[in-house]
């Protein structure tokens, strides 16, 4: 276990201020900007922030970092929601948002390069020039390194795959300044380890990624958005996942629950049934998603389904999904002062209906405010618990209760995190899930980064052999 926590020396702080052109912070705002993520966490901050350039920078930065055993922190964005940026061990947060090139868009191969730092909706604000579109959307506006490193996943994923699917290659540094090419622009690849998606999901605890080949998609010629009402979370629940089984082409397919569509009308002045509600979103020609919205029409029907209505206007489809990536904004807002603790579990689709309401069951025993929502056509789903971030023992109890309902979850076949990531708050649930695994996991964890100054305390507890 690492135990100590690691403050840089004047000299230390000279040297890398070397290394990157004096692009190093000591500054108390650069230190609380970078101690902290989007969830309730709370807050360590590094001892300096260096801020990289280049894909040889990095790897001289790694290079010292290692030789000085000092923990590295890599920071993209900072909107993951367990812990994952957290400097628990101080050291320095690597933070790559100035690599915000995108570097290559290739129309033709379907293919865009970018560096580690390009938010993605930088990046979709370029490609709509050639009539592309990148398709992963966890809703806030991350870092494609970022979204990389957590194995993200999305409101669209059900159609068009998650970071696993659409990363084709990488260039990535090693904890001893080696620099990698994973990968290639291909859209197949069969050619030895696949070490792409080895370090897609593997949380800067292997490696610090600089840039990515992204598989990128044309824009749908139309594109139509839909709700529907029930009068439970169950049935809504087992609509979605019949409409999977029956192959209908949908995009998008998000449960929210009626306490989310509640927040959402006051957030986002909106005036949706408080009911639990499915949003839809089809993509393709005119005539194809007006087949396909008919057929979902059909099935949620079965399931007792109002209130269907489906919109091709632009400016609406485009309200319906900005209020739906508000969801966890919405949440906070209805709590002043209060934070939001967000879960994340995915069940094989069979079990989904009982994974929600056993999650609901044991969150309403506990009396916590919560919603539910969730990418439930991926049999993933979040709940929402507000917190007083003033009342730490209530954050210990919430821990403990989501440990609770993730044990029943894996338990059931399923798994504690299907996006979100392990990060420092699910490593108990990873040594149940990945049992005889974890020790391969950690083998890795050794072979790649020895001296453990890779994001330590993530993924797996910390080691002790710094020297
Ligand atoms: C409102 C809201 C909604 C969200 N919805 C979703 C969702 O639907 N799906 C989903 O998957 N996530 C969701 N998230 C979580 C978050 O957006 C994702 O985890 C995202 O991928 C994090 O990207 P980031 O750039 O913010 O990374 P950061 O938070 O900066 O970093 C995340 C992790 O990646 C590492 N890292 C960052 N950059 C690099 C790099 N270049 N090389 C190596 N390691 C790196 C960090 O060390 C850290 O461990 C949501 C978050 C919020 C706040």
């Amino acid at each position: 276990m690492i135990e100590n926590r690691v403050e840089l020396t004047p000299r230390q702080i000279s040297d890398l201020g070397l290394i990157v052109d004096g692009r190093i912070s000591t500054s108390q705002s650069a230190l609380d900007q970078h101690g902290h993520d989007e969830s309730a966490f709370p807050s360590s901050p590094p001892s300096a922030v260096v801020i990289a350039a280049s894909t040889e920078e990095v790897s001289e930065i790694l290079q010292y970092c290692n030789s000085e055993a000092i923990p590295v922190v890599a920071f993209g964005a900072g909107t993951s929601l367990e812990g994952h940026v957290v400097p628990l061990f101080g050291g320095i947060s690597l933070d790559l948002s100035s690599m915000n090139r995108v570097l290559e868009v290739r129309p033709d191969d379907l293919l865009a390069r970018v560096q580690a730092g390009v938010h993605r909706i930088a990046l979709n604000e370029k490609l709509a020039n050639d009539g592309l579109f990148f398709t992963v959307d966890p809703g806030a506006d991350a870092t494609l390194g970022g979204m990389a490193a957590t194995g993200a996943a999305g409101t669209t994923t059900v159609r068009y795959g998650s970071m696993r699917e659409n990363v084709l290659a990488m260039t990535a540094v090693l904890a001893s300044g080696e620099i990698i090419h994973t990968g290639r622009n291909t859209r197949k690849l069969s050619a030895g380890y696949d070490l792409t998606r080895l370090l897609v999901g593997s949380e800067g605890t292997l490696a610090v990624i600089t840039e990515l080949s992204l598989r990128v998609f044309g824009i749908p010629e139309k594109m139509a958005a839909a709700t529907v009402r029930f009068s439970s979370m169950s049935e809504g629940v087992q609509a979605a996942t019949e409409i999977v089984k029956a192959g209908i082409s949908i995009a998008r397919c998000e449960f929210l629950d009626a306490k989310c569509i509640r927040n959402l009308n006051a957030y986002d002045s909106m005036s949706l049934t408080e009911l639990p509600t499915l949003f839809f979103e089809f993509h393709g020609t005119p005539r194809s998603v007006e087949e396909d919205a008919l057929a979902v029409q059909e099935i949620v029907a079965d399931f007792g389904g109002t209130e269907f209505e489906w919109t091709s206007d632009e400016g609406e489809r485009r309200k319906l999904w900005r209020a739906r990536h508000n969801a966890h904004w919405a949440a906070v807002a209805a709590h002043p002062g209060k934070k939001s603790v967000s879960t994340d579990m995915a069940v094989p689709l069979s079990k989904l209906a009982k994974a929600v309401a056993l999650a609901d069951e044991m969150l309403a025993a506990h009396e916590f405010t919560h919603s539910i929502l969730g990418h439930v056509a991926d049999g993933n789903f979040h709940c929402q618990i507000i917190t007083d971030p003033n009342n730490p023992d209530e954050l210990v109890n919430i821990r403990r209760l989501v440990h609770e309902m993730t044990l029943e979850i894996i338990a059931m076949g399923g798994t504690c995190t299907g996006e979100h990531g392990i990060g420092a708050g699910k490593i108990d649930a990873l040594e149940v899930e990945a049992s005889d695994s974890l020790k391969v996991m950690r083998r890795i964890k050794d072979a790649l980064d020895p001296k453990g100054i890779l994001n330590p305390g993530k993924i797996f507890a910390a080691k002790t052999n710094r020297t």
